[in-house]
This record gives structure tokens, C-alpha cells and sequence, in this order.
């Protein structure tokens, strides 16, 4: 194995590249030689605008200001999903990020909202969540110490662009080229170097697969493996296009199920960002363009552009000296904007697991690939739960969810939640148990019962306690500013910006 790492080749610019050279600038950078191979004839995929609260904690490594950050990538807030003609046509919940009520040791506070259920105090679950009422009302704030737990929506393109800055400030060297020949050393078989179109050669230690769904290196070199879910998740293309915005703009995506598939609506200051993903066993490309341009609200701005995916993952992430990230790790489809979070999760591992002594160990590597892979299938069963427990059975599509197999551990959970109630999370999972439950109940699921300490106080003492829960959310949220006097006040794009889309 190498010596030691010194060298750090970054192949691929998109969101994951980008992102990997500010974490590893900012973090290692004053012992690291950077390097991030691009090629302008190279698109990137150019979506993944919907993120998760986490991506905070990822800007705090990178000391990046919220405000500047918002401002430069037109974003907005996001308090969690919008969930429509999910379970049924017509119905609709949020998946937020907030946390109901208040729990006890002994279980959630669902338990106690199911026991004021049984006894006819009848308000929505909703009632009790700040972020999921200040969904509903179009109004957002950031409050001191995290009260109002949220994320954002941003345009690709510019946050990949404002990474770029600041990791070329910190001294990340950007190579123009289209890399037409990975390079490995006879001996061991590790990557040694990337040869240019232009015949440039670039020599590394380490190397950072980034180049999106082809996986030059960790596949098409290295060849790492495909596990393929797409028995449990479908789906397999996208159309995206974007809008001009007919309104303000809400805190929250939108994601409305279609007969074969889903369309997401993604609001940015000063445009929308729509598409549709669909599966094309059930749907041809010419229904989906139709349905796509059929469902849109403002007028399109850009030609839709098509994107096929296959949904899985590689059976390794970590492979000699070469790492996966972004959409060569594999990609899980986009229903509840997981992807930049694991990119993320996986630079920090990175990080974290980076060489003690200066010198790769298998060990290492082992390890980050069993964490990854515990990490990437919690996140799959959470997103299979959405099309697997629904009452559609209107089209071939969703009877075909409504009737797959499932991974036994979701099955558990679901089986643990119908009967009881009860959801625990899982060491290092992503989505914790408010999220399982808004999403089991939305898409349709009702406890058969509820933990006896629910029913410890008396009728009274639990009409109380609930009353007064419901009356703090609503003050809050009563007491919040418009989704859209909050950017205003904290992180208006600039005009010259928005005139350039
Ligand atoms: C339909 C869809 C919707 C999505 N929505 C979300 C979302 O809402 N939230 C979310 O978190 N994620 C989302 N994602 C995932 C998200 O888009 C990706 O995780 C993210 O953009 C990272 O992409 P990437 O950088 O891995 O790849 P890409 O963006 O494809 O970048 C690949 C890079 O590699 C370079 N490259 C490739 N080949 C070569 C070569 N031979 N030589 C030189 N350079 C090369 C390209 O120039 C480019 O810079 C979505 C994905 C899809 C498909």
C-alpha cells in the first residue's frame, strides 16, 4: 500500500467534488497537496437543490456565515416535505423536522397524543410541531438555541461554485481536463495517476472518485461492485426543469406522487426547480414529459433535461487508495434529499478514519466501508417505506410497491410500529423516530395501541397537558415572521443575481 498521503487527486467537480476539497482544505489542507480534475465539456448533473438539517453542522467544519452562503445560492428554508397523493389521491401530509410534544423516558410523545386520541381530544398531530405548523403557515425564523430545527433549498450550480472559492483560497489547485485513462501500478493495483486528453498526467496517493453516475475510478477501474435496489426502489429516470416562481416562496419541498412515480417542486428566491421521477417499466418518456409539463405552475424557464439513474449502491465505497463519493458512491433516488448528506457523512468518515500513522491499513478500510453500508441501507428502508406502505392500488405502478418484498428490518419496524407504537433508533441512523413516525402515520399507518404510562394521569391531567403543549407551538409559530420577510431581512439574493437565474 502507499507510504504515505501527501497527494489528493479529486476527479469530478459537481456538488461531491467541491465538497470534498473544502472539507479536506479547511481540515488537513496545511499537510495536503489538493488537486480537482474537472472538464468544462462535462456536465454535472445539475439537481440536488432539497437538503437535510445536517448540511448546518457541515458548514459549521467549513466556518462558513449562513447568510453569505444563503444569499450567493438564491436559497430559501426548508422545515421538511410535503407529502401528496402519497397514501392517497388527495391526501397530503408533512414530513417535517421538527419534534412533537414532549416525550418521557419511557416512550414519545405520540403515546400520549394516542391516548388524548382515545379519549376524543382530536387535534391534528401537526398541532403539536412547531416546523410542521409554520409549514402550514408560510411563516419561518432561525431561533436561538436550534427551537426551529430546518434546512434549505439552493441552486446547485452556485453552491458549487461558491465551494469552489473557498477551496481555491485555501489552496485547492483546479486542473481543466477530461481524464480519459486511469492509471494503476502493476504491484498493488492503486491507483497511481489520471492521464489528461490534453496528455497531462496527474500523480496522487489518494484519489476521490466524484465523477457522477459513470464511477471512472472506483468502477470502471477498480471495480468496486453494484448492488442493485431497484426491485424495492423503481424509479430510474428523472425529467427536471425549471420555472419562473408564481409566488412566494413556501418552506418546505413538494412531493406529489404521479401514477408512476413522483414530481418534486423545490422554491428558490427567484425560481422554481420541478421534476419528475419516474420508473420507465411503467412509464414512457413521452407520459412523463407530458405529466411533467402538464403539472407545472409557473412558466418554464429551461428545457427539461432527462437523467437516468440506477438505484443501489457500490458493494464498496473504500477501495485501495481510491474513495466513491456523490452519485459514484451510488444513489438511492432523491425522495428525501439524502444524497448530499451522505456525501457529507462519507467526507467526515473520511476524515475521521484519515491514516493514523501516515499509512493506509486495511482495518481502516473496513471499517468505513461496514459503517457506510449500515449507514446508505437505513436511509433505504426509510425512502422504500414511503412507496411501500401506501392505500394506492390505482395503477401498476404503485399496486407493484403496495405488493413488493421488503427488507426484513423495515418489515420489523413496521410490524413493531402497527402493533405498539413503538420506534427506535438505530445507532448512527439518520432518521430518527419523529421522522418514522409522521412518515408511518402519513402514509397510513394507525397504532393498534399505545404504552400504559400514557394513561397514567388522569383525563384531565393529559386534556392539560396537551392543551398546554398545543398553545406554546401555536404562540411560537403566531409569533413568527413570513417565509418571505425572513430572506428578505437575512439573505436576499443581490438584484444582478437574480436576473441571472
Ligand atoms: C433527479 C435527481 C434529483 C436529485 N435531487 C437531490 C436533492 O434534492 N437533494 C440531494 O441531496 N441530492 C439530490 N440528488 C443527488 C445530487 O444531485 C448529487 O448527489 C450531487 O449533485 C452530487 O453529484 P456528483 O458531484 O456526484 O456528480 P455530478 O454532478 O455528475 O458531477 C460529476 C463531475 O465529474 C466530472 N467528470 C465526469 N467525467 C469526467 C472525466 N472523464 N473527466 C473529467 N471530469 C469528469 C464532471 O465534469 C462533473 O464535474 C439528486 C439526483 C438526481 C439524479
Amino acid at each position: 500500500m502507499t507510504d504515505s498521503i501527501k497527494r489528493i487527486v479529486i476527479a469530478g467537480g459537481g456538488t461531491a467534488g467541491w465538497m470534498a476539497a473544502g472539507l479536506l482544505s479547511q481540515t488537513l489542507g496545511k499537510n495536503l497537496d489538493i488537486k480537482l480534475v474537472e472538464s468544462d465539456d462535462i456536465p454535472t448533473v445539475g439537481v440536488g437543490e432539497a437538503t437535510i438539517p445536517p448540511l448546518m453542522t457541515f458548514h459549521k467544519m467549513l466556518d462558513i456565515d449562513e447568510r453569505e452562503f444563503l444569499a450567493e445560492v438564491n436559497g430559501t428554508f426548508k422545515l421538511g416535505i410535503s407529502f401528496e397523493n402519497w397514501r392517497e389521491k388527495d391526501h397530503k401530509y408533512i414530513h417535517s423536522f421538527g419534534y412533537a410534544g414532549k416525550d418521557c423516558w419511557a416512550c414519545s410523545f405520540l403515546h400520549f397524543w394516542l391516548a388524548g386520541k382515545a379519549k376524543g381530544i382530536d387535534y391534528p398531530y401537526g398541532d403539536y410541531c412547531a416546523e410542521l405548523l409554520a409549514s402550514h403557515k408560510n411563516k419561518f425564523a432561525v431561533l436561538p438555541n436550534g427551537r426551529m430545527n430546518y434546512a434549505y433549498h439552493m441552486d446547485a450550480g452556485r453552491y458549487a461554485a461558491f465551494l469552489r472559492r473557498r477551496s481555491e483560497k485555501l489552496g485547492v489547485e483546479r486542473v481543466e481536463g477530461k481524464i480519459e485513462k486511469v492509471n494503476l501500478n502493476p504491484d498493488n493495483g492503486e491507483i497511481q495517476s489520471l492521464t489528461l486528453a490534453s496528455g497531462k498526467q496527474v500523480d496522487g496517493d489518494f484519489f476521490i472518485d466524484c465523477t457522477g453516475f459513470r464511477g471512472l475510478l472506483i468502477e470502471q477501474s477498480l471495480n468496486a461492485g453494484f448492488e442493485d435496489w431497484s426491485h424495492w426502489l423503481p424509479c430510474d429516470r428523472a425529467l427536471a426543469v425549471q420555472t419562473e416562481s408564481v409566488g412566494e416562496p413556501i418552506p418546505y419541498t413538494r412531493s406529489i406522487a404521479h401514477d408512476a412515480g413522483w414530481q418534486w417542486r423545490i422554491p428558490l428566491q427567484n425560481r422554481v426547480g420541478n421534476g419528475l421521477v419516474y420508473s420507465s417499466r411503467y412509464m414512457s418518456d413521452e407520459q412523463a414529459r407530458e405529466t411533467l409539463l402538464g403539472n407545472l405552475e409557473g412558466e418554464p424557464i429551461t428545457d427539461p433535461k432527462p437523467i437516468q439513474f440506477r438505484t443501489g449502491t457500490r458493494r464498496k465505497h473504500w477501495v485501495k487508495n481510491c474513495l466513491a463519493l456523490g452519485l459514484s458512491s451510488g444513489f438511492l433516488e432523491p425522495l428525501e434529499s439524502t444524497s448530499i448528506h451522505l456525501i457529507q457523512r462519507s467526507l467526515v468518515r473520511f476524515v475521521q478514519l484519515f491514516p493514523a500513522s501516515g499509512q493506509m491499513v486495511q482495518s481502516d478500510i473496513d471499517e468505513f466501508n461496514q459503517q457506510t453500508k449500515l449507514e446508505v441501507e437505513r436511509i433505504r428502508d426509510f425512502i422504500i417505506l414511503h412507496y411501500k406502505v401506501t392505500e394506492r392500488d390505482d395503477t401498476p405502478f404503485w399496486r407493484y410497491c403496495k405488493n413488493m418484498e421488503i427488507p426484513a428490518p423495515l418489515r420489523q419496524r413496521i410490524d413493531l410500529f402497527s402493533d405498539s407504537a413503538r420506534v427506535f433508533k438505530i445507532e448512527n441512523e439518520l432518521f430518527g423516530e419523529e421522522s418514522w413516525i409522521q412518515v408511518m402515520m402519513g402514509q397510513g399507518i394507525t397504532p393498534k395501541a399505545y404504552h400504559p404510562m400514557a394513561d397514567v394521569m388522569t383525563e384531565k391531567e393529559l386534556a392539560d397537558f396537551l392543551k398546554k403543549l398545543r398553545q406554546s407551538t401555536e404562540q411560537l409559530v403566531a409569533k413568527l415572521p413570513s417565509h418571505q420577510a425572513f430572506i428578505d431581512y437575512y439573505c436576499k439574493m443581490p438584484m444582478a443575481q437574480a436576473a441571472n437565474g
